[in-house]
């Protein structure tokens, strides 16, 4: 079973983000995901959780919104 929330973490800035797994899931080929802060593509799968607070690092939690783009 699918947690709710997968936590991110981008290559290019460090910083963390966290995407609904559905979204991710049914997200269609020829779309990737990027780093909402920096645009970068990096970003490395961390964990799988119920809670966005799950998900992000106690000490580094932060509000943060992932973002789905299309390939040019
Ligand atoms: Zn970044």
């Amino acid at each position: 079973m699918l947690g709710m929330y997968t936590s991110y973490t981008c290559k290019g800035c460090g910083k963390q983000l966290v995407l609904i797994t559905e979204e991710i899931e049914s997200m269609s080929k020829g779309r990737y995901l990027a780093c909402s802060y920096c645009n970068n593509r990096h970003i490395v799968k961390q964990k799988v959780g119920d809670s966005v607070k799950e998900c992000m690092s106690e000490h580094s939690y932060r509000r943060c919104n992932g973002r789905i783009q299309q390939t040019r």
